[in-house]
């Protein structure tokens, strides 16, 4: 697939620029932080995404020019 934003800085379809892709892997997380902006926790779960939702997430990532994607995996502060 060839990038169409030959720019370091991806730009979404709204004109945003995009500069990571943060993806969050799962909502289980040892700890419980009033604060958590994922709500996570011990109960949660990797919601509904099977692989090929997460590898269509990333394909579009890349067509967007965005040039770096985060894994996020909570539980690890
Ligand atoms: S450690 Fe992070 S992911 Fe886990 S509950 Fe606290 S803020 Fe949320």
């Amino acid at each position: 697939m060839s990038n169409p934003h030959p720019d370091p800085v991806g730009t979404s379809h709204s004109g945003m620029i995009i500069s990571t892709l943060e993806l969050e892997l799962t909502g289980r997380c040892a700890l419980q932080c009033v604060h958590c902006y994922a709500d996570s926790g011990p109960a949660g779960t990797p919601g509904t995404m099977i692989n090929d939702d997460w590898i269509s997430v990333i394909d579009q990532g890349v067509a967007l020019g965005i040039p770096q994607i985060q894994f996020n995996d909570p539980g690890s502060p």
